[in-house]
């Protein structure tokens, strides 16, 4: 320990330093790798299990690092959140998978890309603005996915409605893990809900409870006239108790990983039945 000015004693920690100077690093690295074009979207199909066809989209974003490789998303969201590079790289995403949208939609695979838009990018009024702007002008081309915490922020809510009001689809993302959303599910125009992965993991092992959480979700979204989409399916098993449940579209390892554009196209050929 060293004395600081006042008198007070500062520990000298080694780890959190070395911890808080790479975290800084980061900041820096991120804010430019947003602008020189380091980041890269990867899609992810979501298919009709009863037909095997893809229907949509997913846009995932991933870092290509110059010498940490491809970084996952969970690796620098987090941060991006944290300070306030959310807003910038939100905008990127959106553009960039309007561009790949209209590509594909030229070349005759007509599938709506939806984008991952956290909460935070709503909250700050000039990024929501410039958000809904895009988002409007490729309505039916673009969807979004939010949590549920975005459902609970007023305008949040705000924000979802005038996307509805421009015909721009909106879909629950991990439902099931946030607060209950239940309330506000009644009076928001959401077209779809994705039940979180752990729910469909669970399936594997025979828990009657998942399968019972499910089957309720199903009807729950009937009732409401949304779509239901299970994330994270990834056995043939897992899929034959979805269809059971009437769950008819799903994403997950069992059909395709996220793909960089350049390899959606194959796969996209050999999908079709
Ligand atoms: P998410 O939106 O729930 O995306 C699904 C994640 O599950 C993706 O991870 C995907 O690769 C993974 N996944 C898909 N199928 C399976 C499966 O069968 N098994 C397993 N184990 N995993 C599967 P990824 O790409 O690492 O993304 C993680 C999260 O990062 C996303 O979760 C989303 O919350 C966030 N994210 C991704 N792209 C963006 C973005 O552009 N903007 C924002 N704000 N968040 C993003
Ligand atoms: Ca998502
Ligand atoms: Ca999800
Ligand atoms: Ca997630």
């Amino acid at each position: 320990a060293k004395r600081a000015a006042g008198g007070s004693f500062v520990f000298y920690d080694p780890v959190t330093d070395a911890a808080r100077g790479e975290r800084l690093a980061m900041i820096t690295e991120l804010r430019s790798a947003i602008d020189s074009g380091q980041l890269e979207l990867h899609y992810q199909p979501v298919v009709d299990m009863v037909t095997g066809r893809a229907i949509s989209m997913e846009a995932l974003v991933r870092w290509r690092h110059p010498t940490r490789g491809l970084m996952p998303p969970g690796g620098f969201i987090p941060l991006a959140e944290q300070t306030g590079l959310i807003g910038a790289l939100t905008l990127w995403v959106v553009r960039r998978a309007g561009e790949q949208a209209r590509l594909w939609w030229q070349g005759g695979i007509r599938m709506p890309v939806a984008v991952n838009i956290s909460v935070d990018s709503l909250i700050d009024p000039a990024v929501a603005h410039e958000v809904v702007r895009l988002l409007v002008a490729a309505a039916g081309e673009l969807t979004v996915e939010v949590t549920e915490s975005a459902l609970m922020n007023d305008r949040g809510r705000q924000v979802l409605a005038d996307l509805a009001a421009a015909n721009v689809s909106c879909a629950i993302d991990d439902f099931g893990t946030g607060y209950s959303a239940l309330a506000y599910l009644r009076s928001l125009p959401v077209s779809a809900i994705k039940i979180d992965r752990t729910f469909i993991t669970d399936l594997a092992h025979g828990a009657g409870v998942d399968l019972a959480i499910i089957r309720s979700v199903v009807d729950l979204a009937t009732a409401l006239g949304m779509e239901v989409i299970a994330e994270g399916v990834e056995t043939a098993e897992i899929e034959r108790k979805l269809l059971d449940a009437g769950v008819r579209r799903a994403q997950g390892f069992h059909y395709a990983r996220p793909m960089p554009p350049s390899d959606l196209g194959p796969w996209l050929t050999a999908s079709r039945p």
